[in-house]
């Protein structure tokens, strides 16, 4: 019987995990065995009961060596792979393009994987989406992380003490995260803004309850969902027209992107400096570069205003992994949709020609299909 193997993450501070009791049935009644190393679900508040009684089998350690198939959440360790059995799969987040020496460990050991972070975005292929379940979770988590900053209430609030208006909250990236910044914004109370260079993001920021920043600026949209890297003229006009919206919001949340790219820098230092005293930004993209001048990733920084005082600036990291529960929920989910597509008869046979399938194998039989990395490791980066 082939073996769906789930180990504990070893990375420090990830609190996911790559299976939940809920999909184990999914597993089993697809004809697969599930065994899930003891302690794996501890942060994501799973007991090694619960998985026993979900039909997992629980075991102290994992024997690399019988592994069929690994389901990871982080990106491979190189001398993890190299102990796996050729022919192995493994399934789970793989950021190739930063993770090149997993990526040749994975092809020289002749493992097939599969990177849902790759997967194509087309409607079939939602729910298998990591990205997006992810960046869910970052939006939301990306707000309250604002909120316990900002030194004032979210909600216009009528007390018999007085009146205390509404934060305004500018949210710039209108994607997944953004989407679920704005909604979690407003759903606190807030006056929600919201800016994206896609023409499709209008309505989708205003069907979630905030209020579109029009810029009248050319669009940027690259199509399925994706913007394109904007020319530098472009990009400073966008910056400058920005600039006053900026410094009226008391939260600013970024979570703008370019597939493939550093992000894109959306707000200057000046433009932070011209904010008021006590305003709170977050940015979402500061893993990938960020969005806003200064960002750490991980790190709160401080930046004095003109009129005195400070902004603070987030740079948020691991945000899915601070909501281990859900964050895994859904992130199991979209592994065993993945998993489950490929699986007849209680086997795993790839069908390549699968738009999905192929879009995410990484590594298969000692070659890296995926393009871009293979372009990169030819490179020689
Ligand atoms: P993303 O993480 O690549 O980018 C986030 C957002 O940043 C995008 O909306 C992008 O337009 C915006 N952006 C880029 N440069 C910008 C700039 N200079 N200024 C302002 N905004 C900028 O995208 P994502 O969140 O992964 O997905 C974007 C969209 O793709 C989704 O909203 C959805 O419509 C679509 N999508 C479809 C599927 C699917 O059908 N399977 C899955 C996921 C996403």
């Amino acid at each position: 019987m082939v073996r769906i193997v789930v180990a504990a993450e070893i990375v420090p501070d990830e609190h996911r995990v790559a299976i939940v009791p809920e999909v184990i049935p999914l597993y089993i009644g697809a004809g697969l065995q599930v065994v899930v190393q003891s302690g794996a679900g501890r942060y994501a508040l799973v007991a090694d009961e619960a998985f026993a009684k979900a039909g997992a089998e629980v075991v102290d350690a994992v024997e690399a060596a019988t592994v069929d198939v690994l389901l990871h959440v982080r990106p491979l360790n190189p001398a993890v792979v190299k102990k796996l059995r050729p022919g192995a799969i493994t399934v789970g987040v793989c950021s190739p393009s930063s993770q090149l020496a997993a990526v040749r460990a994975l092809r020289d050991r002749k493992i097939t994987s599969f990177a849902p972070d790759l997967v194509p975005r087309i409607a079939r292929a939602q729910a298998v989406d990591v990205l997006s379940s992810q960046a869910f979770v970052a939006g939301y988590r990306g707000v309250l992380e604002a909120a316990v900053r900002l030194p004032r209430l979210f909600p216009l609030s009528m007390t018999a003490a007085g009146t205390l208006p509404a934060a305004k909250v500018l949210v710039l990236g209108a994607g997944v995260a953004g989407l679920q910044a704005i909604a979690t914004a407003k759903r606190l109370g807030a006056v929600v803004a919201a800016y994206d260079v896609r023409p499709a993001t209008v309505d989708e920021v205003r069907s979630v309850g905030g209020t579109f920043v029009d810029l009248d600026l050319e669009s940027a949209d690259g199509g399925g969902g994706y913007a394109v890297v904007r020319s530098p003229a472009r990009a400073n006009r966008q910056q400058e027209l920005l600039t006053p919206h900026v410094a009226e919001c008391d939260v600013l949340i970024t979570a703008a992107a370019v597939p493939g790219r550093p992000a894109p820098r959306l707000v200057t230092k000046t433009m932070l400096r011209a904010m008021r005293p006590g305003s709170v930004v977050v940015d979402l993209s500061a893993e990938i570069g960020g969005n806003v001048e200064g960002v750490r990733p991980g790190e709160e920084v401080e930046v004095e205003v003109r009129g005195g005082g400070v902004v603070r600036v987030l740079g948020l990291k691991d945000a899915a992994s601070a909501l281990p529960v859900d964050a895994s929920r859904l992130y199991a989910r979209n592994l065993a949709e993945l998993l489950l597509m490929m699986t007849k008869d209680g086997e795993i046979v790839p069908d390549f020609d699968d738009e999905i399938v192929g879009g995410t194998c990484l590594t298969h039989d000692g070659v890296v299909r995926h393009g871009p990395t293979a372009a990169l490791l030819r490179g020689g980066t």
